[in-house]
């Protein structure tokens, strides 16, 4: 166990602690449990690009500092691929920047153009590194809760117009949506777009999740509904899309006064980070559609398996439409406390998840929730499945 942070973590950070996701994979692996906690996949992305690495690494590119802004033709790469993908038009060289992962792209905007005091409304549950970010920047998180609507996680849009006030600096909107894998629809954000432009609000939106989307949903990014571009800053990453978590390269895409304005922060965050990677990420974006329609079509039918075992557990199962996750009810287990359910699954079932209510500033709302990730390997999430059938005996 590592030691507790708080007796030196300051006033700011205090609540934050250790995150999450590092609590319950040190609990899978000190367990021997299945670890459907963290979102990460159990194998890597396509081998060619896991080539094209090693292929920079050794040909001496990128392995001292790249560019700060990211190398030239990454930053090339992600315009062609908002082009090709959504007809967004960037120029690469002031309307995009290269990050370490998304992680540094929350962390840089949200530095970058919160004052002390604004408010910054977020949707409920949000990604843990929002709320630690804004109580960085000095902000006040302001969560509007999605709820449970027919089956799936739906965003209030009156709740959403009601949470700004003349504080607010920005929307923090992350589509597709974790942990409850609601991907926003069109008349949504169209509804999200609106308020924006009328209360005159910038918007930070997390799209890392943008081509694992199922069935009939769509992604739309914020930036391409009217009046949106020149108030939106874009983050996403290629560790979702790719299946390389661990290389940490993400990017934000925005009108130029705004990625200026990040990158102010981001220079002093890391400065530069994988170059190498960013070389192979360049070419991943490359990759034909053949690539992110098979992509899709694999992590479709992992969620498709994953559902069907927690539902025969007994589980109440909120199909989501996009992302690597699905968020389960565990009241019809006679269970209310996700924490503690969270903490003694692996004893139970061998099985690690993560409690929703992490995720939540009303953590009553979020304590009957928890989240299993599917980006697994079908014999893991068979086999999860068996093992969490066994709840029902117990
Ligand atoms: N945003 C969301 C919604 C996420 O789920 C994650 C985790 N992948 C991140 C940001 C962080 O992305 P990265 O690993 O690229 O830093
Ligand atoms: N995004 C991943 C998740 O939600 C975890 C990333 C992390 O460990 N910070 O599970």
């Amino acid at each position: 166990m590592t030691s507790s942070a708080r007796p030196f973590l300051n006033r700011r950070l205090a609540e934050f602690g250790t995150t999450i996701f590092a609590e319950m994979s040190a609990l899978a692996a000190r367990t021997g449990s299945i670890n459907l906690g963290q979102g990460f996949p159990d194998t890597d992305g396509p081998e060619e690009i896991r080539e094209a690495a090693v292929r920079a690494l050794r040909d001496g590119r990128g392995n001292q500092y790249p560019p700060g802004p990211g190398v030239p033709e990454l930053r090339t790469a992600v315009a062609a691929h908002q082009q090709r993908h959504y007809g967004l038009t960037y120029d690469p060289d002031t309307e995009v920047l290269v990050t370490a992962g998304a992680t540094e792209a929350i962390a840089a905007s949200l530095l970058a153009l919160v004052e002390p005091g604004d408010e910054v409304v977020a949707l409920e549950p949000y990604y843990d590194s929002y709320a630690a970010c804004i109580a960085m920047a000095g902000g006040r998180r302001v969560p509007v809760t999605l709820r449970p609507h027919g089956g799936a996680f739906r965003l209030d849009l009156d709740e959403l117009r009601a949470a700004v006030t003349d504080r607010t600096r920005l929307l923090l909107i992350n589509t597709p949506h974790n942990p409850t894998g609601t991907v926003l629809t069109r008349e949504e954000l169209t509804a999200v777009a609106e308020l924006a432009v009328e209360r005159d609000l910038l918007v930070v939106t997390d799209e890392v999740y943008e081509h694992l989307v199922f069935d009939d949903a769509a992604h739309v990014p914020l930036a391409t509904l009217p009046g949106m571009r020149e108030r939106t800053v874009t983050i996403s990453s290629s560790g979702k899309t790719f299946s390389f978590t661990g290389w940490k390269v993400g990017w934000v895409t925005a009108a130029p006064a705004l990625v200026a304005a990040v990158r102010s922060a981001k220079q002093f965050l890391t400065y530069v980070s994988a170059g190498p990677f960013q070389y192979a990420v360049a070419e991943a974006l490359n990759l034909p559609d053949s690539y992110f329609t098979a992509l899709r079509e694999d992590l479709r039918a992992k969620r498709d398996l994953l559902a069907a075992g927690l539902t025969e557990a007994g589980f109440e199962v909120f199909r989501p439409a996009g992302t690597y996750f699905v968020t389960t009810d565990i009241r019809p287990l006679g269970e209310s406390d996700g924490f503690a359910f969270c903490r003694s699954l692996p004893e139970r079932a061998g099985v690690v998840a993560i409690p929703n209510a992490v995720f939540y500033d009303h953590r009553e709302e979020g304590a009957p929730f928890v989240r299993f990730a599917f980006c697994k390997q079908p014999e893991t999430l068979r086999e999860a499945g068996k093992r969490l059938a066994g709840l029902r005996k117990d």
